[in-house]
């Protein structure tokens, strides 16, 4: 089986100690490809040195909805994300010529192209005193993947339906993957209603009490794209230790399970959805 692994922080310090070894298994176990989430300037580095030197890792570009809580300096670190964008992919949609002069790698142009916009979000889980600041550093990023035409990666976290309120303003123009998806059937309709995105799956699929059980066998093979999100959330047998990109298969077999298809199936349609939102 070939897969992608459309979500995972391999850049991230869980794995200074082995990163090439981990990169090394998950290609051997099938994984062509590898997409980086952004979250914030301290993993910048890590994140663009990676993707500038293997040819199989893409970056997106984002600040994190976590990082923007407690930093009075959120609107600045805002501000870089729009800089690096803007430095490597060009002004906006329809602009791909490049305006920075600065050679690719360098601090002023780290990668050669953004692949999309990500982690981006709300999250209300760890404190519930940065709503709206929150919401303005989201709504200023999904007018930023809008203008660049570029998809959003989503976190979100108990904030499914202000998410889904602002989602349904830009109906038609925001689109991409509602990252760590885990809830009902009926959170899903409401996505599939929005048109443009899709569910990334992840190794809360394989848990017990998931409320992925239900609603995974109603959502389309065309729908979903897998992910590990590692270092977190590793599915079982391997719940509660360091995630990896390897453990796609875990996922992927579950996800077959519950639908009453293939692995192969999932890999497949998944590898597809992603190739398509992300354009690799
Ligand atoms: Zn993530």
């Amino acid at each position: 089986m070939r897969f992608i692994d459309t979500h995972t922080h391999i850049y991230d310090t869980a794995f200074d100690e082995d990163r090439s070894d981990t990169l090394q298994r998950a290609r051997e176990a099938g994984v062509e490809a590898f997409i980086f989430p952004a979250i914030d300037s301290e993993s910048h580095a890590a994140q663009f040195e990676l993707t500038r030197t293997q040819p199989d890792c893409y970056s997106l570009i984002g600040l994190h909805p976590t990082s923007v809580n407690d930093n009075p300096h959120w609107r600045e670190a805002l501000a870089e994300v729009e800089r690096l964008l803007v430095a490597c992919n060009g002004s906006a949609k329809g602009d791909h010529t490049d305006h920075s002069t600065a050679p690719i790698g360098s601090p002023e142009r780290p990668v050669d192209h953004f692949y999309g916009i990500g982690e981006v979000g709300l999250d209300f889980y760890w404190s519930n005193d940065f709503r709206e600041e929150q919401t303005e550093c989201f709504r200023r990023q999904v007018e930023l993947s809008i203008a660049h035409d570029l998809p959003l990666v989503i976190h979100t976290r108990s904030a499914w339906d202000e998410m889904l309120t602002i989602l349904e303003e830009y109906k038609g123009g925001a689109r991409g993957i509602l990252h760590a998806f885990g809830e009902s059937a009926e959170v899903y309709e409401r996505i599939e209603q929005l048109g443009g995105f899709v569910v990334g799956i992840g190794g809360v699929v394989t848990y017990k009490k998931s409320p992925l059980l239900e609603s995974v066998p109603r959502i389309p093979l065309s729908a979903m794209v897998i992910e590990t999100d590692s270092p977190y959330l590793s599915p079982v047998p391997f719940r509660g230790k360091r995630n990896e990109p390897k453990n796609l298969v875990y996922i992927c077999e579950q996800i077959a399970r519950l639908k009453g298809c293939t692995p192969e199936e999932v890999a497949e349609a998944s590898t597809r959805n992603a190739r398509r939102i992300f354009g690799i």
